[in-house]
């Protein structure tokens, strides 16, 4: 590889905005070219959070990905006069007992803290915590401030030639024949939007859903996940879920303004894949960011220009080429017991 080959950038959702931004501070040529196809990028709510799922666990790669998420947004909002960056605490509604009981008993409390959350409306017979060091960003405008900042710098559409394609193609890579032995289980989200009169909008609320503040009594309410299921459209089974397990909890009357849906691009490894392709050195990926883009992908693109510029080797988990032989692998040995 040259020391500054030319990229060519496929799929400006935030993987690739993100990717091509971080390299084009870092002086490398390249372009971005995206059919305005239907991204997932478009309806997440943009959570980062370093504790995730039901036992609250620490992120994959959280120490090395936080710090990365705040430099890079609000580095960003400075660079483009653009206003999307929240971070913002989170009100955790134990679900049981013993959720409660696992986070009195943890050893690691970093990240939370005890709440007095009587006052919150609503219904809290195991209690809360607060979750420390997250918040979200409004992806929308910062996709379009990254779009705009492209086409000014002339690295907006397609070139006739590129030493390396890289794909950041979101669900799309499953049917992609050169990607889609990664091996994905892509996962339908549904996501509200709602109008709460009376509920505080200084944080985000998580009872195994979420609520996002988006002002003006706006939040975004969500979000399901539907495993394999190939269609992106919104499903009114989504809908009556989310709006079910809101009425459990909140003591406030809301009203649905918008449903939302999309595909979460998820590798079955669960953490994402970036690098060159094991047979076509010219062809790359970074993609299988699942619902840690936010948190994720400005670390992953920082190690996508390191591995570039100065060959310094990617996560090992992520690496394309390794993923693709294990999941052959993994299908060959399948086959064999199935005949
Ligand atoms: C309901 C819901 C809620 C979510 N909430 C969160 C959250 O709170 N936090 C979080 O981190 N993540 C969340 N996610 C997940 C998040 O959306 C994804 O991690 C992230 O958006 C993936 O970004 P991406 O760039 O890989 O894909 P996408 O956003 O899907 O972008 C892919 C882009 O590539 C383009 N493209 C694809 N193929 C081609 C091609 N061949 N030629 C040209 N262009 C192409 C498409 O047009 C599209 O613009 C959520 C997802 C859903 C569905």
């Amino acid at each position: 590889m040259s020391e500054s080959p030319s990229i060519q950038i496929i799929g400006h959702g935030l993987a690739g905005a993100i990717l091509a931004e971080t390299l084009s501070v870092a002086g490398l040529t390249l372009s971005v070219f995206d059919d305005g196809g239907r991204a997932s990028s478009q309806v997440a709510a943009g959570m980062f959070t370093p504790l995730t799922g039901q036992r609250m666990i620490a992120s994959w790669a959280l120490d090395e990905a936080l710090p990365e998420v705040q430099q890079f947004y609000p580095a960003l909002e400075k660079s483009s006069g653009g206003s999307f960056f929240h971070p913002q605490s989170t009100l955790r509604i134990f679900r049981s007992q013993k959720e409660a009981d696992e986070w009195h008993s943890r050893g690691d409390q970093r990240f939370t803290q005890s709440i007095d959350a009587s006052a919150f409306p609503f219904h809290l017979p195991f209690g809360a915590c607060e979750i420390t060091g997250g918040g979200w960003v409004n992806l929308p405008p910062m996709l379009e401030a990254l779009k705009k900042r492209r086409q000014e710098q002339g690295q907006w559409g397609k070139r006739d030639q590129a030493d390396i394609t890289l794909w950041a193609e979101g669900v799309r890579a499953s049917e992609n024949p050169l990607w889609k032995d990664v091996g994905w289980r892509n996962a339908q989200g549904d996501i509200l939007t709602l109008h709460i009169p009376g509920l505080a909008e200084d944080r985000i609320y998580n009872f195994g859903k979420f609520l996002v503040p988006l002002g003006n009594q706006r939040f975004r309410c969500g979000a399901t996940y539907a495993w394999d299921e190939p269609s992106p459209e919104p499903r009114e089974a989504g809908r009556t879920e989310i709006e079910t397990s809101l009425s459990e909890i909140l003591q406030l009357p809301f009203e649905v303004c918008d449903h939302q849906s999309g595909l979460r691009p998820v590798a079955i490894a669960r953490v994402p894949v970036a690098g060159p392709h094991p047979e076509q050195s010219d062809q790359w990926i970074f993609n299988g960011f699942g619902s840690k883009g936010v948190l994720l992908a400005p670390w992953m693109a920082e190690r996508m220009r390191a591995y570039i510029q100065t060959g310094t080797p990617l996560p090992k988990e992520c690496i394309a080429a390794r993923r693709i032989q294990r999941q052959r692998d993994r299908e060959k040995t399948r086959r064999i017991k199935h005949r």
